[in-house]
């Protein structure tokens, strides 16, 4: 017998599935595909635990599908264009393309070094032009169908990262990469138009019974729909301007006291020209104007408002209600403007009681006291009964909402609307190392996309490094100055680059046909092998990259470019990885990678240890005896293989089926029915792998039962064989070496899986004599390998015993296995 030897084997197979292309996909309709895909990484050079995680996951997943006779397709690549690679590159003074390119090489040897079987034909990297040539074209296609515009606006921008975000990319007010503090500044930025689509990426979450409910209610959430009226106020002063708001509760509309409006709203200046508030007005608007959203909508920031001399008009009821500037309104959402209703509403109770507004009760709850009205210290926001809303008095408010709505409809004063959270996705980035925008700005012809055939835009090879960033693409005279490509007169490029989460959206098509150079994607592989079956990341990405990803998704099925409206069928988050209780981290000091493991144990160890220390949804902690004991597992089963294969050189014997056989047999099939249903129905990936402990137990005690020289070879040989399939998604290398010493044909990995026989599971019965208190009671039959817990059940069922036990506590139990029961109750 020769000792386990991790590195040795793994090299081994590893080279050899290489060489033997073991895991390439074809495209082959007589089989059922199966799409397995992890989140692809940035290749920022480290491959950290949380990879190796979802690259385990994944694996077990794709390999074990194809012992189940799928036809899996198990790509990986690289999401290679981002911010790091710039600030590497002033760090180490090189190219981003180069570090980027050095990083992935890196990655990739060790992601190799796992055993993870990729299918490396596929691979792609997102910054090389072939790639993003296709994120140009798909830009374009979204300019041609409206979905790309212009405009300037309010954005968020990082000083730090030197580039505008999306509102995805903002965190509590910081940037989701540095965690600056993002300001707001006004600038010219292109957007995609994913509010078209927000009906459509809400409502098709009721498809996507796969995916986890947490991460389908933060995208209902983000997208934010409400149901309501926009409603039109007049002004007074101004008759021919009107002020229109939203809200959900047209039902209070006879409650409106006041109304305030964003100092963005483009009516403050006219409102306020030639009143006494004139100049206090425009100086606050001035200052509330440098204040961040996030500083202004804080839940905690004072509500500060200021009256502008002129009053809205309520369409419902002709009242005058003097119009306010408010720092907490915001232009970007809704309208810019708001009804005060303070009786219904927290906020602007506590506003109405901070500039003494009129308080008006609309809505009476039934069966209660009248509510008061200026000592009133809690908006009531329930249902009820309206009140002091002329006509509609005694209506119930719920169907007061339809009714007023109804009746500003007829008048031409309101309607009724759906409005959303959701913004569109802003995509411009101030930066070089991204996709370029195609676009070409000419004087004579305004902005022109750049025609297909001069795809891609590409980025100058040369980057010029120079003080703490790498300049962005304005800083190349060559890049910026072209002709039109319609009038051929003088015209300069779009600098700003793509958003990389524009990389991200598509790139699961692209792993389809990745050489393709026609379209995007090969329209025949793509309808074989989409949608994604499995897809598996982790649960950071809830709104960004799977927003963004589903949206595309349903722009090209508009486009009829592809047959499926859903990109993931089934989303698996995977928990974090911890090290004792904390977030493993170079300060803290308790960093443990990949490398360490495959050096110090193997890389199956670190696989097995990483798939059974935890389900994948759930948090992992790393704990070095947990690594222990499972390469201690390893080293058990290659003792009992490579014995075996000693033993069976010279026993070759072909003893009768005993109970020793039976008992074996049932482990066995017992063993394959767990694996089979943990991986496939739950992904209890913990579980299967403890079955599969527990059969390797049943072995060693087979053959300590029966002596080598009275082996059932044939049992044995099965048995054996079979557990080392079952090992094979979870532990592939010491399974493929198993599988060679005891003399399998071809590769473990494109065996069949076994199938279970329900008839073995079916257990021996035994008769127990059931003492309580020292006296026999009674005997009972139960199955052989009944725990405790079992037993004392099946003892309460008898009749007789149940009476006696009825009524009290069990102090002690003391069995004897299979033969006598002795309960000691009080
Ligand atoms: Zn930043
Ligand atoms: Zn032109």
């Amino acid at each position: 017998m020769t000792t386990y030897n991790a590195t040795q084997i793994e090299e081994k197979w590893q080279k050899l599935w290489k060489d033997q292309d073991s895991y390439r996909s074809e495209a082959n309709s007589s089989k059922t595909k199966y799409y397995v895909l992890e989140m692809f990484p940035y290749p920022s050079g480290k491959l950290h635990m949380g990879h190796m995680r979802v690259y385990s996951i994944g694996d077990v997943l794709a390999r074990f599908l194809r012992m189940r006779d799928y036809n899996v397709i198990h790509p990986m690549g690289w999401d290679a264009f981002g911010l790091p690679a710039e600030n590497a590159a002033i760090e180490n003074n090189v190219n981003p393309a180069h570090w980027t390119a050095r990083n992935i090489e890196h990655m990739k040897r060790q992601q190799n070094r796992l055993g993870v079987s990729y299918d490396w034909h596929r691979e792609i990297n997102t910054s090389s032009p072939d790639y993003y040539r296709w994120s140009q074209w798909l830009f374009l296609l979204m300019y041609r169908r409206g979905l790309a515009y212009k405009k300037k606006s309010a954005v968020n921008w990082c000083g730090t990262c030197a580039t505008v975000l999306a509102n995805e990319q903002v965190e509590k007010g910081l940037c989701w990469r540095c965690s600056s503090l993002v300001e707001t500044r006004e600038l010219e930025q292109w957007f995609l138009r994913i509010t078209g689509y927000a009906e459509r990426l809400l409502y098709d979450l009721d498809q996507l019974s796969g995916w986890p409910e947490r991460v389908k209610l933060m995208q209902q959430n983000w997208i934010g729909r409400s149901e309501g009226a926009e409603i039109a106020f007049k002004v007074k002063e101004f008759p021919e301007e009107e002020i229109r708001t939203f809200t959900t509760r047209p039902d209070t509309l006879f409650g409106v006291t006041y109304m305030v409006v964003a100092p963005e709203h483009p009516l403050v200046k006219p409102l306020v020209t030639g009143t006494e508030q004139e100049e206090e007005v425009l100086d606050f608007v001035s200052r509330v104007r440098q204040e961040t959203e996030i500083e202004r909508t804080a839940e905690e920031a004072p509500k500060v408002g200021l009256f502008t001399g002129r009053h809205a008009v309520n369409p419902i009821n002709g009242e005058e209600v003097p119009i306010l500037v408010g720092n907490y309104v915001l232009m970007a959402y809704g309208t810019g403007a708001v009804m005060g209703v303070p009786a219904h509403d927290h906020r602007d109770l506590e506003f109405a009681h901070k500039y003494k507004l009129p308080i008006r009760v609309v809505i009476q709850p039934e069966d209660q006291a009248e509510l008061p009205k200026e000592t009133m210290t809690e908006a009531y926001v329930g249902e009820g009964r309206m009140v002091n809303s002329g006509s509609f008095n005694g209506l119930k408010n719920t169907a007061g909402i339809k009714k007023v709505t109804e009746h500003l409809e007829q008048q031409g004063k309101g309607n009724f609307r759906v409005t959303y959270r959701l913004r569109d996705w802003l995509i411009s980035r101030q930066r070089y190392w991204g996709t370029p925008i195609p676009i070409i700005y000419c004087e004579k012809c305004g902005a022109v996309p750049v025609p297909e055939p001069e795809l891609p835009v590409e980025l100058p090879r040369e980057v010029e490094l120079f003080g703490d960033r790498v300049p962005s693409l304005a800083h190349y005279p060559d890049f910026v100055n072209v002709d039109c490509p319609d009038c051929g007169g003088k015209a300069h490029r779009e600098t700003d680059t793509m958003d990389t989460f524009i990389c991200s959206s598509w790139y699961f098509l692209r792993f389809t046909s990745p050489n393709c150079d026609q379209a995007p994607f090969n329209a025949a592989d793509v309808d074989y092998w989409m949608p994604v079956d499995q897809y598996i990341g982790g649960i950071e990405h809830a709104v960004l990259h799977l927003l963004y990803a589903r949206f595309f998704t349903k722009v090209l099925y508009d486009a009829g470019m592809i047959k499926v409206n859903e990109p993931f069928n089934r989303l698996l988050a995977q928990g974090m990885v911890y090290k004792d209780g904390a977030k493993m981290s170079k300060s803290k000091g308790n960093v443990v990678t990949p490398d360490d493991i495959v050096e110090q144990y193997g890389a199956d160890t670190g696989r097995l240890f990483i798939l059974f220390a935890s389900p994948p949804e759930k948090d992992l902690d790393w704990n070095e005896q947990g690594v222990e004991g499972c390469h201690r597992f390893l080293r058990r089963v290659w003792r009992l293989v490579t014995e075996y294969a000693d033993e069976s050189s010279i026993v070759k014997s072909k003893n009768d089926q005993g109970e020793n056989e039976t008992e074996l047999r049932r482990n066995l099939h017992a063993a394959i029915k767990k694996v089979t249903t943990d991986i496939e129905e739950r992904f209890n990936f913990n579980t299967a792998i403890s079955a599969i402990m527990e059969l390797v137990n049943a072995i060693y005690a087979y053959r300590q039962a029966t002596g080598k020289e009275n082996y059932n070879y044939e049992v044995l040989q099965e048995t054996l064989e079979k557990a080392v399939i079952l090992l094979a998604p979870f532990a592939p290398h010491i399974a493929e070496e198993s599988w060679e010493i005891l003399g399998g044909r071809g590769s473990v990995h494109r065996q069949h899986w076994p199938q279970y026989d329900l008839k073995m599971l079916e257990v021996d019965q035994v008769e127990v004599v059931i003492q309580v208190n020292g006296k026999v009671r009674g005997r009972i039959t139960v199955p052989t390998d009944s725990s405790e817990e079992q037993l004392i059940k099946e003892a309460r069922a008898n009749a007789r015993i149940g009476e006696l036990l009825d009524g009290k506590e069990i102090a002690k139990v003391i069995t004897v296995p299979g033969k006598l029961v002795n309960i000691v109750a009080r």
